[in-house]
């Protein structure tokens, strides 16, 4: 039954994804939105997955196959860190990720990203990573990152494809069309290296101030909304040496 309403809505809301080749004698940027242990270790915490969850093993082992590429090649790279204060929760969502715990690392594929020069890591209390890069003085830590390595492209990867990737990539490209992020100019959502959680009906009625979350919906709405807002959506990324003329 909720396969069938799956297949129905993705039906009715085909989305076309292609295989992006990024090329070389440009710069790309890879963006990691929240891969730490309160998203993806399995009883890491009140939002982490409860068994081995298919789709979130597969995001951390694109995102840390792409990591390693961006890192061999000395691009830059981003990582967002999902990190809250005790005494200021997030609704609607019961505690996580609390600075300085386990919740709030990296998972174990990737820690060794925060020993490499070329990785930026930005610890944010709220969804957007885009808004949660904004430091006192009005700077913008993402804006500079962007700026300060002319990135021209952006693949952007992690976990929740419909609440924090979502959110970063809707921010992102409304700064990038009203010029703030200049010479940014595609934002490229990969599929594969993206997961959201899974709370099926039957368990949200039963657990209270739950919304109901099935996985392969909402991950696909993510990824459907984020192609409505402008961004490309791949099911394929490499990174290609143009050919000289
Ligand atoms: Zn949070």
């Amino acid at each position: 039954m909720v396969s069938q309403t799956v297949d129905l809505l993705k039906n009715e809301l085909p989305l076309e994804q292609e295989s992006v080749g990024l090329p070389e004698d440009v710069v790309n940027g890879l963006v990691l939105v929240d891969i730490i242990n309160g998203f993806c270790s399995v009883g890491a915490g009140n939002l982490a997955p409860r068994e081995p969850n298919r789709q979130i093993t597969g995001m951390i082992n694109e995102s840390a196959r792409l990591a390693r590429l961006f890192c061999d090649k000395k691009l830059p790279v981003l990582a967002f860190l999902d990190s809250h204060q005790p005494n200021k929760p997030e609704e609607p969502y019961p505690p996580h990720c609390i600075a300085g715990t386990d919740e709030s690392k990296l998972v174990p594929a990737l820690q060794w990203i925060e020993n490499e020069p070329n990785v930026t890591i930005r610890r944010k209390d709220c969804f957007d990573g885009f808004l949660g890069s904004v430091e006192d003085d009005g700077s913008n830590v993402f804006v500079d990152w962007v700026k300060n390595n002319h990135i021209k492209a952006i693949l952007v990867v992690g976990i929740c494809t419909d609440i924090c990737v979502l959110d970063f990539v809707c921010s992102t490209i409304s700064a990038r069309n009203r010029g703030f992020l200049a010479p940014l100019e595609d934002v490229i959502v990969y599929s594969r290296g993206c997961a959201t959680f899974d709370v099926p009906l039957h368990v949200a009625r039963n657990t209270k101030g739950a919304l109901s979350h099935p996985q392969e919906l909402m991950h696909h709405m993510g990824l459907y909304m984020a192609k409505e807002r402008g961004a490309i959506i791949a099911n394929e990324v490499s990174l290609v040496t143009p050919k000289k003329p």
